[in-house]
């Protein structure tokens, strides 16, 4: 599924007329009010009258123009996923909830389907990948549902697994300085339990470049763009954390049900 979105986008982008440069990645940032001088990997230097950092959760954009962020933080759970081929009955997201486990499958394409599986691990212990096949299907054993042990039964070597542990972020505003700005995982990474995410990375894309597109300095559209993005995407943050919290520590299931209407609810609205 991402390298199918990755496809769709690079496309997109290079037809967009774009200036692509893969393989390197900036020595050095030399931020001013006025414009960016970036320093490449590769020697050469350029200047930018903007410099967009959407270089995800480890964001080495974020190292550079906030040091003294906070890195991200493991939330005590980790996720497994797979691929499959689709099973009839499977029209729509299902879930499957244990005492400590998740287990969700969602249809994915017409002939296949994703299989995830979240777990509590209190330390951010390293999985060897070797043992994932083994690893997932042990775990699965936990769900008697018929439908669940046949996915279990059709895992194999060629099923993707892979197995996440969970990390967050929520840089305080303000997320840009002079001519950076940051977007994306770099601010907002959060756990994956409303699926929003790359949608809201999207979204601030969009939101900066009609607030780049309408306003007559840099700096009202940067301003802008973040009383527009901060709110909404620190909800998306606190609430999966919520989330994550109660399936970690067996909590009350319909405040979570309560949480998840009320955040897709609130991502309805417009931006
Ligand atoms: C298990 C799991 C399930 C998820 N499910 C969903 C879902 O269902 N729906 C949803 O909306 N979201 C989901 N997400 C969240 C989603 O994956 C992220 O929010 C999204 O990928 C963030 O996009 P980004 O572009 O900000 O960062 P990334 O996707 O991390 O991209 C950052 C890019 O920057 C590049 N990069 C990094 N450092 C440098 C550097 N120094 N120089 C140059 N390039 C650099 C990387 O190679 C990468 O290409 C999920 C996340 C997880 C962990």
């Amino acid at each position: 599924m991402r390298p199918a979105l990755a496809k769709i986008l690079a496309e997109k982008t290079r037809q967009a007329g774009t200036n692509v440069k893969l393989g390197i990645t900036f020595s050095k940032l030399e931020n001013s009010e006025n414009g960016v001088v970036v320093t490449f990997s590769d020697g050469t230097s350029a200047n930018y009258d903007l410099v967009v950092g959407s270089d995800g959760l480890l964001s080495q954009v974020r190292k550079a123009v906030f040091p003294n962020a906070q890195p991200p933080e493991y939330i005590g759970q980790g996720v497994w996923r797979a691929v499959l081929p689709r099973l009839p009955e499977v029209n729509n997201t299902m879930m499957w909830v244990s005492q400590h486990l998740k287990v969700g499958v969602n249809p994915m394409s017409a002939d296949s389907m994703y299989l995830f599986l979240t777990e509590n691990r209190v330390n951010n212990d390293f999985i060897e990948p070797s043992t994932f096949l083994s690893g997932l299907k042990e775990l699965l054993k936990a769900f008697p549902a018929p439908l669940v042990q046949q996915m279990a039964s059709m895992l194999n070597e060629t099923s993707l697994i892979q197995y996440r542990p969970l990390e967050r972020v929520l840089m305080p505003a303000p997320w840009y300085k002079n001519r950076i700005v940051l977007i994306g995982d770099a601010v907002h990474a959060t756990t994956p339990h409303l699926a929003s995410g790359a949608c809201i990375g999207i979204e601030d894309a969009l939101v900066l470049a009609e607030e780049l597109a309408t306003k007559h300095t840099a700096e009202l559209a940067l301003a802008s763009f973040q009383k527009r993005r901060y709110e909404r995407c620190k909800m998306v943050v606190e609430n999966s954390g919520r989330l994550a919290q109660i399936e970690i520590e067996g909590g009350n299931k319909e405040e979570h049900t309560q949480i998840m209407r009320s955040s897709l609810q609130a991502l309805a609205q417009p931006i």
